[in-house]
């Protein structure tokens, strides 16, 4: 198949959308055009860190590419992305998709009917410790994910879990192929006006039962995940990429065994620590993008899957309101 060089605008340069120009900038295939920041002064210095294009206008960039990334705040994804898609450019909206489902389900169907790409910046998913558990039958019943955080400015115009939590839920959804049955939630608000700390156990019909804490006034960054299933267990930490597996009379090669009767039948238990290679997500995401507009791959995280992530964080988010007035 000929690949196209596709021309590239990335919209909103701040702490995230900076890395988007800077990897855009040696991907194969890629043509940076520029950059639109309503910040003129930011878009000003990272046009010209990454000797790039500042546009006046939103409009006079979208005009110039063929696909775009919305790198903006949360609450501005819906206008911008619906924009960009109606002037017939493919787009990598940064998570979450957009505040509301409703606005989300108007996007993904805008971009349908045009045949353009929607991708989702759920960047954990290609978070390589995550990408290790790939040899392995990953089915848990009981799963725990962590994800703390020293407070931030950036990130509060949504509650924790539309900010921080929503990862872990994309990544939920992704390992657990079963329909939810009951939600839990519970959280508060600390500093801000709305939910700074939040608790999630979520029950699925196959009985697996994930518990999920996601909190922004928190010392030091923790980002870990543990899944529990008949005779495995691993931990992972998306932040150190390091990945752990203890298996009961696993394949595995490791030199680390240790052995243990259970019933009169003699059992070893192995731990495995594969060797990561450390990649950049973002680079991965926005290759994928590229390779997805083109036909050669399909996006990590679809619209579909941003959409799918958006309605349980919301849900989550509403049960904590009701639950706990804040
Ligand atoms: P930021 O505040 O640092 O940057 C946002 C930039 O967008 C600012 O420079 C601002 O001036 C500009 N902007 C605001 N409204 C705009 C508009 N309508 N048009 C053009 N520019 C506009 O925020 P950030 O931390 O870079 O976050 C941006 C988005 O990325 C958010 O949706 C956030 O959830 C997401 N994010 C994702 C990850 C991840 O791990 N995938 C990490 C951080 C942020």
């Amino acid at each position: 198949m000929k690949t196209k060089i596709l021309k590239i605008g990335i919209i909103g340069v701040g702490h995230l959308g900076q890395h988007h120009v800077k990897h855009y900038k040696n991907i194969k295939n890629v043509k940076l055009i520029g950059v639109f920041d309503t910040n003129s002064t930011q878009a000003s210095k990272i046009a010209s860190k990454y000797k790039t294009t500042k546009f006046k206008t939103v409009y006079e960039l979208i005009n110039k590419t063929d696909a775009l990334s919305i790198v903006t705040p949360t609450d501005t994804h819906y206008t911008v992305a619906r924009d960009c898609i109606k002037f017939g450019k493919h787009v990598f909206i940064e998570k979450p998709i957009t505040n509301t489902i409703k606005e989300a389900d108007e996007l993904i169907k805008l971009a349908k009917k045009r045949k353009l790409i929607i991708q989702i910046g759920h960047i954990e998913r290609v978070n390589p410790a995550l990408l290790a558990l790939k040899p392995y039958k990953i089915k848990p019943k009981f799963i725990e994910i962590q994800r703390l955080a020293p407070y931030s400015i950036r990130g509060t115009e949504v509650p924790v879990v539309l900010d921080k939590m929503i990862h872990d839920i994309d990544i939920l959804l992704s390992i657990i192929n079963s329909p939810i049955k009951t939600i839990q939630a519970n959280g508060i608000s600390i500093i801000t006006d709305s939910i700074d700390v939040a608790h999630a156990r979520i029950k699925f019909s196959n009985n697996s039962v994930a518990n999920i804490t996601s909190s922004r006034i928190a010392k030091k960054d923790i980002r870990k995940i543990k899944l529990f299933q008949r005779d495995l267990y691993c931990t992972i930490d998306l932040l150190k990429c390091i990945t752990e597996i203890y298996e009961i009379n696993g394949e595995s090669e490791s030199k680390i065994q240790a052995p243990f009767n259970y019933k009169g039948k003699k059992k070893i238990i192995t731990y495995t620590k594969p060797k990561i290679k450390k990649t950049d997500p973002l680079k991965i995401e926005l290759i994928n993008f590229i390779n997805s507009i083109n036909g050669i791959e399909n996006p990590i995280v679809t619209g579909e899957g941003g959409r799918d992530a958006l309605k349980l964080a919301i849900k989550i988010t509403q049960l904590i309101k009701k639950e706990s007035n804040c």
